[in-house]
């Protein structure tokens, strides 16, 4: 049963909970619950993620989700920065990919790169100047660089999704991989289970070890990592920064 000493925003006390487990790697602290969504659950979620049916269910349970979505789909505000470190650590990609970019509305580059592609499962309507691509249409193509940023904190198996992606890039280019370096995995993340009790939407917690240890196991070489402080929705966050490239 919630009460007040779990710290939520939208849940009241004497709500119950669907129940599921915390898990944590003794190694690598590593932070996920063991609910994991069926390919056909996953495209159900994200199916017009974050579009007005979505949006209507989930400001039902969460009063106010309404006006922080449409925080969200104005756009994060430090992909300058993220196109400022990516230009330092590799230079100007001429086509860009990005797994799992939603509208193309964050995504690096699509201002100065003539070659913008996106894959989403979401199906959404890109921006002007981005293309949506199907896997046939990126099995076509290589590019300099492929991002995936925000995407594996989602997923139910990440390194099924990164190996999907060195697939693609089949020995070529560079991905930039981003995610969350969430607040309760900072510190010492030993005991992050412990302090871990709701989950929602991200069900992978990465400490620097697992996300290090993921891409490693998944074959990519790591060229560059960095942390960054970002502001999504109003709420200050960090983020790991990988740049990894695939080359046997
Ligand atoms: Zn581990």
């Amino acid at each position: 049963m919630i009460d007040e000493a779990w710290g939520l925003n939208t849940i009241r006390p004497g709500h119950a909970y669907s129940i599921c487990n915390s898990l944590q790697c003794r190694q690598c602290h590593h932070l996920f619950l063991d609910i994991r969504f069926s390919s056909r659950e996953l495209a159900s979620l994200y199916r017009d993620y974050r579009g007005e049916e979505y949006t209507h269910l989930r400001d039902h349970y969460e009063p106010g989700y309404r006006a922080r979505n449409a925080q969200l789909n104005d756009g994060i505000n430090y992909r300058s920065d993220v196109e400022a470190w990516l230009l330092a650590h590799a230079g100007a990609p001429s086509s860009v990919l990005d797994w799992g970019g939603d509208t193309g509305i964050n995504t690096p580059f699509t201002e100065t790169c003539a070659h913008v592609d996106v894959f989403d499962i979401s199906h959404k309507a890109v921006i002007p100047g981005v293309r949506r691509v199907s896997r046939e249409q990126i099995a076509s193509n290589t590019y300099d660089l492929v991002t995936c940023c925000s995407v594996i904190e989602h997923v139910p198996y990440p390194h099924t999704t990164l190996l999907d992606i060195r697939k693609t890039m089949r020995g070529k280019g560079k991905l930039y991989l981003e995610v969350p370096f969430e607040d309760i995995m900072h510190g010492s993340p030993t005991d992050a289970i412990i302090r871990k009790r709701h989950w929602h939407e991200h069900i992978n917690f990465f400490s620097e070890a697992s996300l290090l240890r993921l891409v490693e196991y998944c074959g990519f070489n790591l060229i560059a990592s960095d942390k960054i402080q970002v502001t999504v929705a109003g709420k200050t966050a960090s983020a790991f920064q990988l740049l990894l490239d695939a080359a046997p």
